[in-house]
């Protein structure tokens, strides 16, 4: 019989293989709000990782409306959405979103994982075909794979593959097809191109389903998103997207015509099986909405995009290969996982946070550093923080600048 401590030594191996291979992944304590800077180790770094993209994680006014709702309707919900913990809040909120997205309606979720997860387990099963771009976040494939669907993977962003893959498919079909895509790809920070991904859904009579989790709040006039971005909103027939991000708070949603909302509400396990957002939560989520839809929003996103104008040409002047990134997240070639660490480490000694992305998040050989922008950085802050990875990354050699 094995011994528990047999276990343990088993871990303690794999765990020490992980760290000669700089593939061990550990956790940084952060002492402060989210703010443009951050405390470390009682020392203060200018915070280039968050997704905080608009700088609402602090905002007074979602605090306020966050403390008066738990004031008012106390710290938890106390069930799930279908027994009894479906608050107002709730139903304000996602009445709320629908109008934003310009949808018929709309499903929380309490996470962003959860959602893709809940979203596509709850619509597809093992007669349906979902087709999922190689470079979708990971909560995308796991609930692919939850559904039980047959996954058809397309290269990245290639929707002359994807066109063959559908036509080739046809013969054979049987249940729905589901084309599923980051907007905004969050490691690479291109962008979907919803408009041919559009195209061929109403070609193939395929539900197009877009997460939005990085171009909520930051994309479009209006903050709408990447379809707004596209000028596609009302063509998309499943729009996730996320609260943790741009808006600064925490949790997320399906917006969608009501028949994909309600079928949901009976087949989705993560929405099911769950006790539901707190009231605190809700009601900074419903500030944040309203904001970005203001004069306010519009100035955060501008100043968004002159910090990302500023950072990125900086890095492509000087030769870097930012991965064709076109958005506020800029992620920086390095190719493999030591030089990768060794850079993320010099320049936390620098006072610059950003953080280094390795396999499995990212194939191997595509290690990067990845820096995501902030509204309210400050763009000197910015300038110089491009200057010092481009010295850096000048030195060494491993990597091709
Ligand atoms: C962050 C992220 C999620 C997960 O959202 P959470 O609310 O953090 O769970 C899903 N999809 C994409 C593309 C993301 O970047």
């Amino acid at each position: 019989m094995r011994h528990p401590t047999d276990t343990m030594q088993h871990l303690k191996k794999y765990l020490a293989e992980l760290d000669t291979q700089n593939m061990l992944r550990t956790l940084r304590e952060v002492e402060s709000a989210q703010g443009p800077h951050v405390q470390i180790g009682g020392r203060e770094y200018l915070l280039l990782c968050s997704n905080n993209y608009l700088g609402l994680a602090n905002h007074p006014v979602l605090i306020e409306a966050s403390c008066r709702a738990t004031h008012d309707f106390g710290v938890g919900s106390g069930a799930s959405r279908l027994v009894s913990g479906s608050m107002s809040l709730h139903h304000r909120l996602e009445e709320q979103i629908a109008a934003f997205k310009g949808t018929e309606a709309a499903l929380l979720f309490n996470s962003g994982y959860a959602a893709n997860n809940g979203i596509i387990q709850g619509l597809l099963g093992a007669s349906d075909t979902v087709f999922s771009d190689a470079l979708n976040h990971a909560s995308i494939i796991d609930g692919c794979r939850l559904s039980g669907a047959k996954i058809e993977i397309y290269p990245h962003n290639d929707m002359a593959a994807l066109e063959q893959m559908l036509n080739d498919a046809r013969a054979k079909r049987r249940g729905r097809w589901l084309i599923v895509t980051d907007g905004v790809f969050s490691m690479d920070g291109d962008m979907a191109p919803l408009n041919r991904l559009v195209e061929l859904k109403e070609q193939f009579d395929a539900w197009l389903m877009v997460d939005d989790a990085h171009g909520g709040g930051v994309l479009g006039q209006h903050g709408r998103g990447i379809a707004e971005h596209f000028g596609c909103l009302g063509r998309i027939d499943l729009q996730m997207g996320t609260f943790g991000k741009a808006f600064g708070g925490f949790g997320a949603y399906l917006a969608a015509a009501q028949p994909v909302i309600d079928r949901l509400i009976n087949s989705s396990r993560a929405f099911i099986f769950s006790t539901s957002l707190p009231p605190g939560v809700i009601a900074a989520n419903a500030e944040a909405l309203r904001l970005v839809d203001s004069s306010e929003g519009q100035k955060r996103r501008e100043n968004l995009e002159n910090n990302r104008y500023l950072f990125s040409t900086r890095l492509q002047q000087a030769g870097l290969n930012l991965c064709g990134s076109t958005t506020q997240i800029v992620p920086i070639l390095t190719c493999h996982p030591e030089p990768t660490m060794q850079a993320a480490s010099a320049l936390l000694k620098q006072g610059i946070f950003l953080s280094g992305i390795r396999p499995p998040t990212v194939s191997s050989g595509a290690c990067r550093l990845r820096a995501t922008l902030m509204a309210d950085h400050d763009p000197s802050e910015v300038v110089a923080a491009a200057d010092k990875i481009i010295a850096l990354l000048k030195t060494m050699d491993a990597v091709d600048a």
